[in-house]
């Protein structure tokens, strides 16, 4: 089966208008023409921005969070619809820092991947395990409740993408041993095959995030179910993206 690779860049609470304008110019610009699918999804607050520099390139612009509402009283946050509106195609949703820093369960998780694709976004779900959870031999466990708790109900191969992000592996410069991530990602296919059904898993992209850098992309990228990257750090140098994106599209 073959699956069209995602690099998607999670620019988190980094840029202002300047640099994440010209940062958004120059990816659009170097990724054209290759063979992944190519997102970034700046601070709510520069979605027009970078938008506006996309063009009509053929990149992809997302948000990092949605609310499970359209409307209402929610005073900080934004929906799906307003995602859309803006022109994003795609959120992230249950991104670990959402999950501790604002408690996020895989319940809430997954009434905002609802919201998203009842908006028509393509919801990016993350998973990932603790250091202590793998270190206690917990980590397939773990994936598995947040999988099964986090995907909504109607999801496909066309509006979910299941992004693989061990907490311990984001932001740190530490990555698992490149069969753990290969022995995760067809974990995670096999509950897919289970909850989706196989035709649905098998067309399913599962990223990888935690760490991916020019340096160890190519090694990553080429494991058999790695179906592209969720980059934080790398996404905020367009040099360090783009080598990212060129391995993930020479898979
Ligand atoms: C992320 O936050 O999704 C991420 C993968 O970050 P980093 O690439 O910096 O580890």
């Amino acid at each position: 089966m073959s699956r069209t690779p995602i690099v998607a860049g999670n620019w988190k609470m980094n840029m202002h208008r300047n640099d994440g304008e010209a940062l958004a110019a120059a990816v659009s610009a170097g990724a054209d023409g290759l063979g992944c699918s190519v997102v970034l999804c700046p601070p709510a607050i520069l979605i027009s921005v970078v938008v506006g520099a996309v063009g009509e390139r053929r990149i992809g612009v997302g948000g990092q969070d949605c609310h499970p509402n359209a409307t209402g009283a929610h005073t900080g946050d934004i929906s799906a619809g307003m995602l859309a509106d803006a022109r994003c195609g795609w959120v992230i949703v249950g991104h670990s820092e959402r999950r501790t820093d604002h408690g996020e369960t895989d319940a809430q998780v997954e009434v905002k991947a609802s919201a998203a694709l009842s908006a028509g976004l393509i919801a990016i779900v993350c998973v990932g395990e603790t250091e202590a959870e793998r270190d206690a031999g917990d980590a397939d466990a773990v994936v598995e409740r947040q999988v099964r708790g986090s995907l909504p109900d109607g999801a496909s191969a066309d509006t979910v993408v299941v992004a693989y992000e061990p907490v311990w592996a984001i932001g740190t410069g530490r990555t698992p041993t490149t069969d753990d991530i290969a022995a995760m990602h067809a974990h995670i296919r096999s509950i897919l095959s289970d909850c989706l059904g196989g035709d649905a898993a098998a067309a399913t992209r599962i990223l990888y995030g935690g760490s991916v850098k020019p340096g160890n992309a190519e090694e990553i990228m080429a494991l058999d179910g790695v179906d592209g990257a969720l980059v934080g750090g790398a996404s905020l140098k367009s040099d360090d993206f783009l080598a990212i994106c060129r391995a993930a599209s020479s898979r």
